[in-house]
């Protein structure tokens, strides 16, 4: 066969060409180099400035990073990006797993985004400290949302523990508002004390709920009631309508049974259809009108300080406990100590001062 007839014919086979790049082992090499060299502070925050998503991803991975000798670089990229930080919306939403916490994010997400804003969702989710999954590792479940340009969605990092979850994901708000971000929104189980944390970083706290045969505080921690800037009712659709009204009434009146806020803001509840985007807009406009209250009576930003220094001081908590249980000496003493306690030869008090002043002394 000649050549032209060769190149005419329909079955015909090429000269061997060398491999794709894509399956080339120099090339998948050099990409696992690639990925593995961590790129310097100044590259990183430039990413995020620009809002680079890779760049904030990365980021990120470095703040969560377990290796002592990223947090130094860790922090300084946090410091630089404070520098720049923009003003933003934080919002804490927590609920059941079931109740429709990332149909409403989806549904959120893509509405303000539609309006100009851009979207950071993130997640304190003690599930993943037990099991590597995570609430917002399956991210088939806001595939929307996923696509959307504007939006940056980040699960927490699986085996960490709640502590260092929360952390983790407080130090990623920064980034993100360094990267522009204005409507940060953080989602979290409804259980232990996942809440407390989550409550303890946002400005707007979101409870989900779904209407039930009437006996709808039954079950709710009253903490977590308390901590409600407002409730919604979601699921409100079809034949479920009728006993969301019904929940909504019942939740009013229990929010009138308890204290107080610390600004003059009345959590409300409402209702709404994640699935169906029916009053989700008017659930913005309930945020908004917060944000503008504690706003105009100052209580947004002393609420912002109080936070800092909550989370000041649990770091130092936990930096001193980490280091004190670490401590070899008191490793070693602390079997001894309790022995004597349950000796009745020593006190809890006595030992526990024995300790503090041994950890104290230098080896
Ligand atoms: P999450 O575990 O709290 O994040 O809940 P999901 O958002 O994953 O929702 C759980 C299930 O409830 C899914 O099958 C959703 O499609 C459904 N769902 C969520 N919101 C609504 C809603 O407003 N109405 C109805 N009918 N179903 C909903």
């Amino acid at each position: 066969m000649n050549k032209n007839q060769s190149s005419k014919a329909a079955l015909r086979e090429n000269e061997g060409v060398s491999e794709q790049e894509s399956t080339n082992k120099n090339a998948i090499s050099n990409l696992k180099r690639k990925r593995q060299e961590q790129p310097s502070v100044e590259k990183l925050l430039n990413g995020i400035l620009k809002s680079n998503a890779t760049a904030l991803s990365r980021g990120i991975t470095l703040i969560e990073s377990q290796n002592l000798s990223h947090k130094a670089k860790a922090n300084a990229l946090i410091e630089k990006c404070l520098e720049h930080t923009k003003p933003s919306i934080r919002i804490g939403i927590t609920g059941v797993p079931g109740v429709g916490k990332s149909t409403y994010i989806e549904a959120l997400g893509n509405h303000l985004t539609n309006l100009g804003s851009k979207v950071a969702v993130l997640a304190v989710d003690p599930s993943s400290s037990l099991s590597k999954g995570s609430i917002l590792g399956d991210k088939t479940r806001m595939d929307t949302l996923v696509r959307n340009p504007n939006a940056f969605i980040r699960p927490s990092a699986a085996r960490e523990s709640l502590g260092g979850v929360a952390r983790h994901t407080r130090e990623a708000i920064t980034l993100c508002e360094a990267a522009g971000y204005d409507v940060i929104l953080i989602e979290t189980v409804g259980v232990g004390q996942s809440e407390t944390s989550v409550h303890s970083m946002v400005d707007f706290f979101l409870l989900l709920k779904l209407a039930g045969a009437g006996d709808e505080l039954q079950g709710i921690k009253r903490g977590i009631i308390e901590m409600a800037d407002a409730i919604i009712i979601n699921k409100a659709d079809g034949a479920n309508k009728n006993a969301a009204k019904l929940a909504m009434l019942e939740f009013n009146r229990a929010l009138h049974l308890h204290p107080a806020k610390a600004s003059s803001w009345m959590p409300k509840v409402m209702m709404c259809s994640a699935l169906e985007s029916e009053g989700i807009d008017e659930s913005w406009t309930l945020i908004k009108d917060y944000v503008s209250l504690t706003k105009s009576e100052g209580y947004f930003n002393t609420k912002r300080q109080e936070q800092n220094i909550f989370w000041l001081i649990q770091s130092i908590e936990n930096q001193l406990k980490d280091e004190f249980f670490k401590d070899p000496k008191i490793t070693k003493e602390m079997e001894c100590q309790i022995a004597l306690i349950n000796s009745n030869k020593r006190s809890p008090f006595a030992a526990a001062e024995y300790l503090l002043n041994l950890h104290k002394t230098r080896s």
